[in-house]
């Protein structure tokens, strides 16, 4: 299986200095006081996989998650996010053992993604990812209130959930293109 072994950031939210915070095989517990940056860390990963909605990500407009300044320092124009992933799996199908996937946002609003420092396109992040079981829409970051969203699913919402378990979303997706394609 695919694993996180690193998440670097620099000017994302809270994170004015490069950090570098590294994960071993198993289970790791973020523990600090309130407003520390726990929960940036995981909005960092939603992020750097491609979170197009701000509000998930608990800011109003995009540039939220560029650093803004504190009282002793200035505000920073770009906010970096890369996370470094054990690909020995060969899970993701890249010729990799390590697999990087980075996001850098501008304050002027340019965005740039890159698979393994070549500069890439959402859609390819998205591709890579599908059926993985990583991803931005996988569940593999659960946050309050989502336990409770699967429960009170309707069926076919629910059906979706256990598809893109199953790893069958590939090929629904791709059915659905060549559909697309007779009809033009
Ligand atoms: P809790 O225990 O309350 O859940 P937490 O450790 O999860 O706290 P976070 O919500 O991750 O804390 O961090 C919030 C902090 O991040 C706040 O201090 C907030 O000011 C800071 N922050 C968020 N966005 C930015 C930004 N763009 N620039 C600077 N600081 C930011
Ligand atoms: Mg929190």
């Amino acid at each position: 299986m695919v694993y996180l072994k690193a998440i670097e950031a620099h000017g994302f939210k809270s994170f004015a200095d490069k950090v570098n915070i590294k994960f071993d095989a198993g289970v790791t517990a973020v523990v600090g006081p309130n407003g520390s940056g726990k929960s940036n860390i995981t909005d960092a990963i939603r992020w750097v996989l491609g979170e197009q909605s701000a509000r998930s990500i608990r800011g109003v407009k995009m540039e939220d998650v560029i650093f803004n300044g504190t009282s002793g320092r200035k505000p920073m124009n770009f906010a970096f996010v890369r996370l470094v992933l054990d690909n020995r799996s060969k899970t993701l199908q890249l010729d990799a053992e390590e697999v990087h996937i980075t996001r850098k946002l501008y304050r002027n609003g340019d965005s740039e993604y890159y698979i393994n420092n070549e500069k890439s396109r959402l859609k390819e992040i998205n591709e890579l990812f599908l059926d993985s079981g990583l991803g931005r829409n996988a569940y593999n970051i659960i946050s309050q209130g989502e336990v409770d969203e699967v429960l009170k699913a309707k069926p076919d919402q629910r059906r979706g959930l256990i598809e893109e378990a199953a790893g069958v979303m590939k090929y629904k997706l791709r059915k659905k293109e060549s559909e697309k394609r007779l009809e033009d």
